[in-house]
């Protein structure tokens, strides 16, 4: 018997599920994927992008210009895209909160949080994936209540150079803030849509799935959700996961549920359903989302 269901092994699974383990509930990752195997094959061409078994095409990203295809894939693994990922784990700004009329157009949609109020819980995704950075010099940097976790590794000659010349044009170079274990990197020339061979990228399958399980979180790999999209107006479960008991978190977003935000759902989902009992927030996908029980804020 579980308390909690969590659907999807990527940055919002993982932070759902961080905060109801470090509540006492007993949770279990269900992951589309597998694990990605590490060591010396993971530097091979045939680990990068849709050569990896862990591309998945039937992922419905629709590409509506350029590209290679109308339809583009996704990675489907335990951590979700971020074992491929780039690592640069920038906040969004002030002003990304408060709707750009070219973004939004006529949709009306809007964030419902502003900066400020996320500010805490980019903070605490920041120290979960061991952020190294520094954004002194970032001109667009925003609030920040804290300084990163680690300072940033040092420029190879390559990038001073890149660095002078941009501060002899005028601009403001500044490092950019990587998930990255610096102590541990051998700065090998594959990253960005390779896993990391050594585990030295801050990847949520190495920083958050690990030790979860360590703390009691049950992972079910090459398991598909029964959860289906329907409408506007919901999500209805299939499968053994649909009794009422049991309480579904959905982090298999398609995409884009920052982890902030994922945090500041666990916390305030109370609050931000108006304090009704029951309290069930649509998720971006229309999944609901029923984390209230375990919020600590
Ligand atoms: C090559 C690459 C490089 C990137 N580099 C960066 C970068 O440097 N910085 C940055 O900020 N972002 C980067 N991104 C984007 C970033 O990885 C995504 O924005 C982020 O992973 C989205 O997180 P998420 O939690 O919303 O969803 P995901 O991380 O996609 O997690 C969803 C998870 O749910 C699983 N899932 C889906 N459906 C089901 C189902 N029905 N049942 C069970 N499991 C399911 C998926 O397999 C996946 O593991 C990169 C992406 C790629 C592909
Ligand atoms: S060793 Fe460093 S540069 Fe190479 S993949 Fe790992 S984190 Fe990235």
């Amino acid at each position: 018997m579980w308390d909690a269901v969590v659907i999807g092994s990527g940055f919002g699974g993982a932070m759902a599920a961080h905060r109801l383990i470090a509540a006492g509930a007993r949770v279990l990752m269900l992951e589309r994927g597998d694990w990605v195997p590490r060591g010396e094959q993971a530097w091979l061409p045939g680990a990068s992008l849709e050569l990896t078994p862990a591309y998945a095409k039937d992922i419905p990203y629709r590409c509506e210009a350029g590209g290679h295809g109308k339809l583009i894939g996704g990675y489907a693994c335990v951590g979700g895209p971020s074992v491929y990922y780039g690592c640069v784990a920038f906040r969004f700004r002030e002003r990304d909160f408060t709707g750009d009329r070219d973004v939004v157009g006529a949709s009306g949609a809007a964030w419902p949080y502003r900066y400020d109020e996320l500010e805490p819980y980019y903070g605490e995704a920041e120290r979960l994936l061991r952020i190294a950075g520094d954004d002194a010099g970032d001109p667009t940097a925003p609030r920040r209540a804290a300084p990163y976790p680690f300072p940033p590794a040092p420029l190879a000659h390559v990038s001073e150079r890149v660095v002078d010349s941009a501060v002899d044009l005028g601009l403001s170079p500044f490092h950019l803030p990587l998930a990255i274990d610096h102590g541990r990197c051998i700065a090998c020339r594959t990253c960005d849509t390779y896993a990391c061979a050594i585990e030295a990228k801050n990847d949520v399958a190495t920083t958050m799935i690990r030790p979860l399980v360590a703390r009691g979180c049950q992972t079910s790999q090459r398991q598909r959700s029964g959860i289906e999209k329907r409408g506007q107006g919901g999500a209805e479960g299939g499968g053994p996961h649909r009794k009422a008991q049991t309480h579904l978190s959905s982090g298999a977003t398609w995409g884009g549920i920052p982890p902030p935000r994922q945090l500041q759902r666990g916390a305030s989902a109370g609050r931000t359903a108006g304090g009704q009992s029951g309290n069930e927030e649509p998720c971006r996908n229309r999944a609901m989302v029923r984390i209230s029980d375990w919020h600590d804020g």
